[in-house]
């Protein structure tokens, strides 16, 4: 050390910096030494190491940011999906194909994205189900797997379940065929003296696939005007808010939990995302929410043995239940605030629990709100770009069609004396 003074001696600040900055990495490398033997919890099972490809199933935004947050920790994605290269997850992948109409997969397709791969996670929630158990019997693990899909993209088996599990939801009766499943009754058209909602039970999302139904309205009506498919009726919730909660989970049963997000919808659609709750009639239930709310999603990831990430979106009634409305097995759009405002990513979280890898901290060190871009709102990109403490994200989706996801703002708010 005594060389080291002499020798950059010329420049004092920058001398004593460099000695404290030596003394300082010694000191931290000791102190992870310590961690890695002591508290730290090493994952059992196989462990999915950087350099190995990482398959996704979709190829949207949630994609690429998954993409991104795999890219960064060393590992190569390759992703099939409806759009494959130009999508936006093709466009930052290693490799990238289009699979055929309704995800068809042919057998040569099959071949090659399965001889790339070392495991699959999920970014869209309609993947056919048959796809993934044809990946599992090939041995390389789908995380989740099939068998979570398969609950997952069925609303009235994800209702059936949180009610099996003693969670609160609100599901009034399931219709097939014109029969109520759930009643045994042959008249589904029974009018009801409450608002409420009729959802296919199948590919649903942004709101779509779901009529409103007034006090007294005709069910019947509302089951043509979806097509006759099989629909679940929900009772309509007069809530105060809704909350999401996102769980990471490994194959051994280690978890790592975010949330509650406070989202705030429009016309169905996601619009904004505020994290932590930190206002407005939630507030004081903040804390019964999040036990609620986590135990709930730890109860769903549990029975489920959900290895990756499960997402669970819930409604917060007057009286502070949380009650389910439904569960996505990937990442969510309320958890895209967690790139700039927590620890661990909500994707990285999913590499890292789908490789088997330690999960990383969760905490959040920046509160912060994300606004989803829709739209042609993407045309005023550049005066986003421009402005402090907002981190753009633009999917680098080719047309902005009304209502369609095109990126999104998060901004972050600091302490006073962080500035
Ligand atoms: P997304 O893909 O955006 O999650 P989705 O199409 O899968 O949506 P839901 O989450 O069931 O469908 O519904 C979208 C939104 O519609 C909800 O977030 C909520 O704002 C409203 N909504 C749905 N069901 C109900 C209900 N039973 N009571 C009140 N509002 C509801
Ligand atoms: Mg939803």
């Amino acid at each position: 050390m005594g060389l080291f003074i002499r020798r950059w001696g010329g420049n004092k600040k920058l001398f004593d910096y460099r000695i404290l900055h030596c003394y300082t990495v010694r000191r931290t490398i000791g102190l992870y030494g310590q961690q890695l033997e002591g508290e730290f919890q090493m994952p059992n099972g196989k462990v999915i190491a950087p350099g190995a490809v990482i398959g996704i199933l979709g190829d949207g935004q949630l994609g690429k940011m998954i993409a991104m947050a795999a890219a960064r920790l060393g590992y190569k994605v390759a992703v099939l999906g409806p759009i494959g290269r130009e999508s936006p997850a093709g466009q930052v992948a290693y490799w990238a194909e289009a699979w055929g109409p309704n995800a068809q997969v042919e057998d040569e397709q099959f071949e090659r994205f399965c001889s790339l791969v070392a495991v699959v996670l999920i970014e869209w929630e309609n993947v056919p189900v048959g796809l993934l158990e044809r990946i599992e019997a090939r041995g390389i693990p789908v995380r989740p797997s099939s068998k979570v899909l398969a609950v997952a993209q069925d609303r009235l088996l994800e209702k059936k379940l949180a009610r099996e599990l003693d969670i609160g939801e609100t599901m009034l009766l399931s219709i097939e065929k014109g029969y109520d499943l759930l009643n045994g009754r042959g008249d589904r058209t029974q009018d009801w003296p409450f608002e409420t909602i009729l959802k296919t039970r199948r590919a649903g999302y942004d709101g779509k696939g779901q009529a409103r139904i007034p006090a007294g309205g005709s069910v019947g009506d509302a089951w043509t005007k979806l097509g006759n498919v099989p629909c679940i009726l929900e009772q309509v919730v007069d809530f105060i808010g809704e909350v999401s909660v996102i769980v990471a989970r490994r194959e051994d049963g280690e978890t790592a939990i975010y949330g509650p997000f406070q989202n705030t919808h429009r016309d169905g659609i996601l619009r904004l995302t505020q994290y932590p709750i930190s206002g407005g009639p939630m507030y004081d239930l903040r804390d019964s929410i999040r036990e609620q709310g986590y135990a709930a999603a730890r109860k769903l990831t549990e029975y489920l043995r959900v290895d990756g990430l499960l997402a669970v979106e819930f409604f917060v009634t007057k009286e502070g239940y949380v009650l389910f409305n439904e569960m996505a097995p990937r990442p969510h759009n309320s958890g895209h605030l967690t790139i700039e405002c927590c620890d661990t990513s909500q994707f990285e979280q999913y590499v890292r629990a789908a490789c088997n890898l330690p999960l990383g901290s969760t905490h959040c060190h920046s509160p912060g709100e994300m606004l989803n871009i829709l739209g042609s709102e993407a045309n005023d990109w550049l005066r986003r770009v421009g402005e402090d403490r907002l981190a753009v994200h633009l999917y680098g989706k080719g047309e902005a069609k009304p209502g369609r996801k095109m990126g999104h703002t998060t901004i972050t708010a600091f302490a006073p004396n962080d500035e």
